[in-house]
């Protein structure tokens, strides 16, 4: 007697998604390295990108509008609050920052895997949406690290970095709401790790029925 489930069929999930990926860390954990280093070490047919979010605070030297962040005023954001455009949003440091809907919803379901790098409060509210996101909180290897980061960047003034070394300590406390830690010591290292992390979710089993449905298929055909 055969006892192939006549089940596999209507398990199979309806539409190709791409994995949403939030990256979580205090700033100067060294999240944003870590992720250009992951989007640039990608193969072409790896397809992955950054969110770029909306936020209202000020560009950093440097910074383009599109590229970092859609920059938008209080009035704008509070617009788009309104609306009902953002996935999530959240104040940070007194900013708004937010992901658009827009920002996601085609790449995912274009296939396109995506990174949302965004804080605990943005994260929680993407898992109550999607439970299928991974989450992934990076740590610095010390206190003297961070600091030196925050330092180091001299992109912000010392207020603004003592603010931060303060703001930090609240972030790492909810790194226990997360999937997985990767603590940042060695760039290399940790880009391993998170490689890891997305391979994993790759072969999930949901993953593999939509990208090898015609295997699966010609495998279970009646022979
Ligand atoms: P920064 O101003 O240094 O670029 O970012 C400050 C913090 O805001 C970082 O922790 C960053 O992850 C977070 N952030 C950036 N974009 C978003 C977003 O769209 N939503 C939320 N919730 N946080 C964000």
């Amino acid at each position: 007697m055969s006892d192939i489930t006549p089940d596999y069929k209507f398990s199979r999930p309806a539409f190709p998604l791409g994995n949403l990926f939030i990256v979580a860390a205090p700033s100067g954990a060294g999240k944003s390295t870590l992720i250009k280093e992951i989007l640039r070490k990608s193969s072409p047919e790896q397809s992955m990108q950054l969110s770029v979010s909306h936020t209202t605070r000020k560009p950093r030297k440097g910074e383009q509008n599109g590229v970092e962040y859609y920059f938008v005023d209080h009035a704008e954001f509070e617009n788009m609050i309104k609306q009902d455009a953002f996935y999530e949003h959240a104040e940070v440091f007194g900013n708004y920052y937010g992901t658009s809907k827009a920002a996601i919803s085609d790449k995912l379901q274009l296939g396109v895997d995506v990174f949302l790098d965004i804080d605990w409060q943005g994260a929680r509210q993407v898992k109550n949406k999607n439970p299928d996101v991974i989450s992934i909180f990076v740590l610095p290897p010390s206190v003297e690290a961070l600091q030196s980061r925050l330092v180091g960047r001299g992109q912000d003034s010392e207020e603004v970095i003592a603010k931060r070394m303060g703001a930090a300590q609240s972030e790492i406390s909810h790194a226990n709401e997360f999937d997985y830690v990767i603590v940042n010591d060695d760039l290399e290292q940790a880009h391993k790790e998170f490689e890891a992390i997305i391979s994993a979710q790759r072969v999930r089993l949901r993953n593999q029925q939509l990208r090898h449905d015609s295997l699966f298929t010609s495998l279970l055909a009646p022979k």
